[in-house]
């Protein structure tokens, strides 16, 4: 090659870099829905905000997102079992029910269980992983310490152990086009993880799991009585703070009802 072609050469090379760049920084997955995956109505708040609204009663919302990502579907976390929807749990904590399930808000969409390549989960609470073995093919995302911490010799198992499943220790860009990101958020459990996803309109949303459960939380930066390490919970929500900044993205906290009511809910979507 003279060194004329090989000028051309390179040039070429870095001009396909620099326009192929661009397209990468602009992926995004196509749509988001917001599915009911339950309620719970909690007899006592401080549960969650030590020492602050003391016996209050609070109502709380329990979400799962299905996300479409071209020919891939991701879902993020599998809410309470879809058997509450038949018959309402109740715990010291307060009455969990479910107004719809989750196969029959797959099922509305048009979406199979096996159809579903990726099940993420926040953490290992049973209001989150309630219907995981209902995707028995699909890979579960999750972070290993949670897995470790969860599966541990003692514990009522949170779902099949014997299944596909990638374990994570740290972020992941699940697509590879950084337009749906897992975030390892631990503190409350310790592999907790929350969801960052690019939408062609709707922009940049964190999806939290549990790094807060109700606005006045997130707000105040309070650590419920159950999380397993508060210093871990400040740090990844000053985390996940610093993203929503740089990103201007929205917040979207699972639990927090005020957060579901003013959503599009499905079979309606965000894209
Ligand atoms: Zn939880």
């Amino acid at each position: 090659m003279t060194p004329r072609n090989r000028f051309f050469a390179l040039t070429a090379g870095a001009v396909f870099a620099l326009a192929a760049a661009p397209t990468m920084a602009q992926a995004v997955a196509d749509k988001l829905y917001v599915m009911d995956c339950g309620h719970n109505a909690a007899t006592d708040q401080s549960r969650w905000s030590p020492g602050v609204n003391v016996g209050k009663p609070i109502e709380l919302s329990d979400n799962c997102y299905l996300i479409r990502h071209g020919a891939d579907w991701m879902l993020w976390d599998t809410g309470y079992p879809d058997a509450v929807a038949e018959k309402p749990l109740t715990s010291p904590i307060g009455t969990a029910t479910r107004a719809k399930t989750l196969a029959a808000q797959l099922a509305e969409v048009g979406v199979k269980p096996a159809d579903i390549r990726y099940v993420a989960v926040s953490h290992t609470h049973g209001d989150h992983v309630g219907n995981v073995d209902m995707f028995p093919t699909s890979t579960v995302l999750i972070q290993k310490p949670e897995v470790d911490w969860a599966f541990a010799e003692g514990k009522q198992p949170p779902f099949k152990k014997d299944r596909p499943m990638k374990l994570l220790s740290g972020d992941l860009d699940v697509f590879g086009d950084g337009s749906v990101t897992i975030l390892s958020t631990p503190g409350h459990t310790p592999g907790h993880q929350s969801l960052l996803v690019r939408l062609p309109k709707t922009g940049w949303v964190v999806l939290t799991g549990d790094l807060a459960h109700f606005k006045d939380n997130w707000d105040n930066d309070r650590v419920p009585s159950m999380n397993t390490n508060a210093d871990e919970t400040h740090a990844s929500r000053a985390k996940v703070a610093k993203v929503v900044a740089d990103k201007k993205a929205q917040l979207w906290i699972n639990h927090d009802l005020p957060t579901f009511n003013s959503h599009k809910h499905s079979p309606q979507f965000y894209d």
